[in-house]
């Protein structure tokens, strides 16, 4: 057994990179009690606006970690995308659901990144097993025997501090240092594109621009324009071929872009600058005790709106199999189901961004948007858009979608009482006599009387949920059923559930 070095502090986990994607794994790791160090190079969080969208699969993540109260009272609901042509005229609508939908939550959310990222940040101060250090730079990592060893500066301080943990994620964003370490290529889905983003602060209301996202299908110049929250707005605007990265951020060259919407006595610019989107996933998302969330393992273009959600998905795929695997070897195997699930789901939406970028470049005709928004199994995304995980655990031609979120006869939703372990949601008469382990919360369409529709939508009389609320196996028989508990993965019964309701209530 190897011993560490005085001056090396232990933790379970390591997370490189306190952006949104490290910010949540730290929270869903301190929910299950994992002694967890987030390490940051910079001082305080990216202050400009990245992300102006999530959905409402990452606001139940946000819910599972206690904050989604806190971050919707900071966000718009968004009403939907209209595509435009070159001439103004509608191609396509896509309205998005106004009232609360299946996962409990809104389909589309507004918002600006920077209050998201304080929310996160500022609720990490109650989670007891979780530190962060920022002004902390990770430069080295070195996987030996059952440990990861890890060197970084204190750039406050000057000084090289070393700690040593069972695993190490790389939230460390597009230029990852923890994805050199883990030595992989990226698959490249075909699309780099400069396109230049700029937000700008309304100085007098300006109705007409509408709370609709809109895509201008102009060949000659596409752009999109994003309605924020409060007085914010977004254009994002292809920049041409030959044009210069520099000269087209400057504030004559974007008025001058701006001129068909907005001009400078209607608003102040709060920031112009050029991005190069890209398509990419990396090839191993883990090497031993290495692994890469967020925008470290992939990167879209923005037309779905979708680059951070996918990192907040990573995180809660990977956030209670980390806590599992420390419990011991049972644990341990789940992680090898962390990429295999998540990269064909983040590629699905890539694939749909990219589609969709294509179309608003070349004035797509309403067709071929549709189109565009078709997973290759003729699934219409627009209607619903979360694709499965690719192929890990459980069982049957459900495992890997998620559930909805039913709401308990006195109107609570179902995550805020079953805690963060395995959930059972079955009809009444499939569990009578049933035992169910103790660490699996059961909540029956007796409890929750809207549960019986989320049950049909999947054609199934019971189904047994995974912590992050995909579904491991269906059963329509009570001996379907008890087959299903007694294939759980022995590991699951581990999971702290803090928060089980009181027994009359499930
Ligand atoms: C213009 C634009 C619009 C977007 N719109 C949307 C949208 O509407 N919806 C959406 O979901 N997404 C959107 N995105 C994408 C979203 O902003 C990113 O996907 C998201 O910020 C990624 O989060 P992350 O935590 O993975 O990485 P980051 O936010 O990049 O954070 C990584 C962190 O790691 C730190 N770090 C790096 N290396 C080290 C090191 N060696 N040591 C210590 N710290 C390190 C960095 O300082 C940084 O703070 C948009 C992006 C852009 C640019």
């Amino acid at each position: 057994m190897e011993t560490n070095r005085p001056d090396e502090e232990d933790f379970d986990v390591v997370i490189v990179g306190f952006g949104p994607v490290g910010a949540t794994l730290a929270h869903l790791l301190g929910l299950h009690g994992v002694r967890t160090l987030v390490l940051e190079r910079e001082s305080a969080a990216y202050h400009l606006p990245r992300a102006v969208h999530f959905d409402d699969e990452v606001m139940r993540v946000f819910q599972t970690i206690g904050l989604a109260d806190r971050i919707a009272a900071r966000t718009r609901v968004n009403p939907g995308m209209r595509f435009l042509d070159a001439d103004g005229r509608l191609l396509l609508d896509w309205p998005r659901p106004q009232e609360v939908g299946p996962q409990g939550w809104h389909a589309s959310y507004r918002v600006h990144q920077p209050d998201l990222e304080a929310i996160l940040r500022d609720g990490l101060a109650a989670r007891d097993d979780v530190e962060v250090r920022t002004r902390c730079d990770a430069f080295a990592i070195e996987e030996r025997g059952d440990h990861v060893h890890l060197r970084y500066e204190d750039m406050s301080r000057g000084r090289i501090h070393r700690v040593r943990a069972r695993y190490v994620v790389g939230c460390d964003g597009a230029r990852s240092l923890v994805r050199r370490f883990i030595e992989t290529g990226m698959e490249d889905y075909g699309f780099h594109e400069r396109w230049l983003v700029v937000d700008v602060l309304l100085t007098r209301p300006k109705p007409e621009l509408g709370d609709h996202s809109i895509q201008h299908c102009n060949p000659a110049r596409p752009a999109t324009y994003v309605r924020g929250p409060e007085n914010r707005r977004r254009w994002e605007i292809t920049v041409l071929p030959d044009e210069n990265s520099a000269r087209i951020a400057t504030a004559p060259e974007v008025w001058r872009l701006l001129a068909p919407w907005i001009t400078p006595d209607e608003a102040e610019l709060e920031r112009a600058a050029v991005y190069t989107f890209h398509s990419l996933i990396a090839e191993r998302w883990r090497r031993g005790r290495l692994f890469l969330a967020g925008d470290a393992a992939h990167q879209t273009p923005p037309f779905m709106g979708q680059g951070m959600c996918a990192g907040i998905r990573d995180a809660a795929n990977l956030g209670w199999k980390l806590a599992l695997a420390l419990d011991g070897p049972a644990g341990e195997s789940l992680l090898d189901s962390y990429q295999s699930e998540r990269h064909p789901n983040v590629r699905e939406y890539i694939t749909t961004a990219v589609r969709l970028g294509r179309l608003i470049n070349t004035s797509g005709t309403e067709a071929a948007l549709r189109a565009a928004f078709r997973a290759p199994d003729g699934a219409a995304r627009m209607e619903s858009i979360y694709p499965p995980l690719g192929p890990g655990l459980g069982t049957g031609p459900q495992a890997g979608r998620l559930f909805g979120q039913p709401r308990l006869a006195d109107g609570r939703r179902l995550d805020d009482v079953t805690g963060a372990g395995a959930v059972l949601v079955a009809e009444p008469a499939l569990v009578a006599g049933l035992r169910v382990p103790a660490t699996v919360a059961l909540v029956t369409t007796a409890d929750a009387p809207d549960a019986a529709g989320h049950l049909a939508r999947f054609g199934a009389r019971a189904v047994l949920l995974r912590p992050d609320r995909y579904i491991l196996g269906t059963a329509e028989t009570a001996e379907g059923l008890a087959d299903l508990l007694a294939a759980l993965p022995l590991s699951f019964t581990k999971l702290s559930s803090a928060n089980l309701p009181e027994p009359e209530m499930v």
